[in-house]
């Protein structure tokens, strides 16, 4: 079987090391051959993000332009509907086939919340689901609702070789280098006129500052 794909949605409002760090990780960690980042269109389960979906599509395009491993994929940003998780990794599924590994990628914070998603167990039958570690945010089964800890528990592979045994169905976790930043604090000091330097990139930061992004808005 071929290396594995991760894939990375999110809302990137707007991207961060710590994205960067959990895509690079992930590519090193659980030995994919690529991550695909798949920016949100009007992400169904959250408030609605502050910049424009292109406007976040380009960040992540700047912000990954020089890593070679890495894609984008605009087809929730292009949507004229909310697209679920679900919805694209079918799409993923119909495009790649159905013996390629897919690995979806998200942070346990995320994670805690992936029974309130549509359709939620369905993930596990389009894909396999890496958790890292993030502060904060603790990956214990005690702290997971039940269901999700039923499935955490009996998904489990002991280690990330099992992402290249089967396209999908598995649950890994993973360390990584922890990085307490966050898009909702980046909002905060961008809108309250201080430094978000060293949080993010200095290409996406110049794109804020030129087309005056989260100036006013917490
Ligand atoms: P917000 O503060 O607006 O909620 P965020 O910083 O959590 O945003 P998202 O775009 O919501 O960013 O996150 C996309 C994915 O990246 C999620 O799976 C999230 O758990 C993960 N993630 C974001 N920041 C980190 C971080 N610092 N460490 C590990 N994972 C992270």
């Amino acid at each position: 079987m071929s290396e594995p794909l991760g894939i990375f949605g999110g809302t990137f409002d707007p991207v961060h090391f710590g994205h960067l760090r959990l895509a690079e990780e992930a590519l090193d960690r659980l030995g994919l051959g690529s991550v695909r980042w798949i920016p949100a269109g009007q992400p169904p389960h959250r408030g609605v993000p502050q910049v424009m979906a292109r406007q976040r599509l380009e960040m992540v395009l700047r912000s990954t332009a020089e890593n070679d491993r890495f894609s984008v994929d605009a087809g929730e940003v292009g949507a004229a509907v909310p697209s679920y998780t679900v919805d694209t990794l079918e799409r993923l599924r119909v495009e790649l086939g159905g013996d390629k590994s897919l690995v979806l990628l998200v942070g346990a914070d995320a994670f805690g919340g992936l029974t309130t998603w549509h359709c939620w167990r369905d993930i596990f039958t389009l894909a396999h689901v890496a958790v890292s570690h993030r502060p904060g945010f603790p990956i214990e089964v005690a702290s997971l609702a039940h269901e999700l800890a039923t499935e955490f528990s009996d998904r489990r592979l002991p280690d990330p070789g099992g992402l290249r045994a089967a396209p999908g169905g598995g649950i890994v976790t993973f360390a990584m280098t922890q990085l307490a930043i966050s898009a909702t604090h980046i909002r905060k000091l961008l809108a309250t006129g201080h430094s978000a330097r060293y949080l993010l990139p200095d290409s996406v930061l110049d794109y804020i500052s030129l087309h005056q992004l989260y100036r006013d808005r917490l």
